[in-house]
C-alpha cells in the first residue's frame, strides 16, 4: 500500500479536526519569601518594575517556615518558579542552598535574591550595592575619600562592607555593641584583603570623639523604636544620617542627628527598591527607573 505523505496527513488534520490550541504559556513566575512576609513591599516594587518595563510576569510573597526553606524553594522551583528574593530569616539558608554564589552572597554569607537556570540556582546579594547606589546616585554623596561608619555588625553590615570599600571611602569603621561580632567581621574582610589602614572595628566607646561624613545605622535598634549608643561627636554636622530602616519617619537615630543639626538625613526606601531593581535587571535584562516607586513608597521624615 502506498505510503500517504505526511505533510498531507496533516494538512488533512488540521482542516478537518482542527488540533488544541497551545495552551497558554504561564506567566513568568517570582516571589519573595521571609517569615514575616505580610509587611513586604517587593510585590508593589516588582509589579511597579514590571509595568513600566513591559515585562508579564507575576510576584508573590511566600510565608517561610523555619527548617523548611529547601523544600519551599524545592515546590516553587518544581511549580515553574524563576526567582525569588529573600529576607529575613532566610537569608543565609538561601546560601546554602545555592549552587552558584556571586562575589556578593559569599563574602555576606547571605543572599538577597535567587535565580534557577534549569538545575542551578544562581545566587546575589544586592543589598549593599543598593545601600551604595542610593547614597550615591539617588542621595548625591560620593563615598570616595569620605569618613564611613557602619553601626552594627549583622547580616546588613556584612552585605555592605565590599561595594562601599569598592567606593574608597578614607576610612570605613564597623561599630557594635558586641565588639567581638564588629572584631571577627572586620577580621573576616582584613582575612580577604580589605586594607587594615581603611577599615576598622570596635565597640562605641572606640569612637572616642571621631567625626564621619556618612554615618549608617545598620543596626536593627530603629525597628524597636531603640537608639545604639552613638556619640554625637561621631555626627558631622554636614554630613549624611542614614538608617536602613524605612517606612518608620524620623527613628530615634535620625532624630539625633537631626538634633545634632546634620543636614541630610534619609531612611532605607532608596535602598529597598534600588536592590529591587538590581534584582530585576538580573532577572529581566532590564534595568527599571527607580524614581518614581521611590517616590511612590517614600515616607516623609517627620
Ligand atoms: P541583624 O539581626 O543581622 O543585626 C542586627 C544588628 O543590630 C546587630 O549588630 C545588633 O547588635 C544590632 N542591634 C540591635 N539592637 C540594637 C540596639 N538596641 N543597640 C545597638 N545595636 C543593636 O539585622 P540585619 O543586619 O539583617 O538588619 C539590620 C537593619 O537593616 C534592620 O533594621 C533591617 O530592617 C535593615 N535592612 C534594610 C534593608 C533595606 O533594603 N533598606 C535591607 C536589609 C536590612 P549585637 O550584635 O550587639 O546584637
Amino acid at each position: 500500500m502506498p505510503f500517504k505523505s505526511l505533510g498531507d496527513e496533516s494538512a488533512t488534520m488540521t482542516r478537518f479536526f482542527p488540533l488544541h490550541p497551545p495552551p497558554p504559556r504561564a506567566m513568568d513566575r517570582y516571589a519573595v519569601i521571609g517569615k514575616p512576609i505580610q509587611h513586604s513591599k517587593s510585590p508593589l516594587i516588582h509589579q511597579a518594575f514590571a509595568q513600566a518595563t513591559g515585562q508579564v510576569l507575576t510576584y508573590e510573597k511566600i510565608e517561610g517556615t523555619l527548617g523548611q526553606f529547601a523544600a519551599t524553594v524545592d515546590r516553587f522551583r518544581a511549580e515553574g518558579g524563576l526567582g525569588l528574593n529573600v529576607t529575613v530569616p532566610f537569608k543565609t539558608d538561601a546560601c546554602a542552598y545555592a549552587t552558584d554564589l556571586a562575589e556578593s552572597a559569599r563574602a555576606a554569607g547571605a543572599a538577597n535574591a535567587l535565580k534557577f537556570e534549569g538545575d542551578l540556582c544562581l545566587a546575589q546579594n544586592f543589598d549593599g550595592v543598593g545601600l551604595v547606589r542610593d547614597i550615591v546616585h539617588n542621595l548625591g554623596h560620593a563615598v570616595q575619600g569620605k569618613r564611613v561608619l557602619l553601626l552594627g555588625a549583622g547580616g546588613a553590615t556584612r552585605g555592605a562592607i565590599l561595594p562601599l570599600l569598592a567606593e574608597a571611602p578614607a576610612r570605613l569603621f564597623v561599630a557594635n555593641r558586641t565588639v567581638d561580632k564588629a572584631m571577627d567581621l572586620v577580621g573576616f574582610f582584613h582575612d580577604q584583603g580589605a586594607s587594615t589602614q581603611v577599615l576598622e572595628g570596635g565597640g562605641y566607646p572606640d569612637l572616642h570623639s571621631d567625626a564621619f561624613d556618612i554615618v549608617i545605622n545598620a543596626t536593627s535598634a530603629s525597628l524597636t523604636a531603640d537608639l545604639p549608643p552613638l556619640p554625637v561627636t561621631a555626627l558631622d554636622a554636614n554630613g549624611l544620617a542614614y538608617d536602613m530602616v524605612y517606612g518608620k519617619g524620623l527613628t530615634p537615630f535620625l532624630q539625633l542627628a537631626q538634633r545634632s543639626n546634620v543636614r541630610h538625613l534619609a531612611d532605607g526606601v532608596g535602598m529597598l527598591v534600588e536592590q529591587a531593581a538590581e534584582a530585576f535587571a538580573w532577572w529581566r535584562g532590564v534595568r527599571p527607573d527607580t524614581q518614581p516607586v521611590i517616590r511612590q513608597l517614600t515616607v516623609p521624615l517627620v
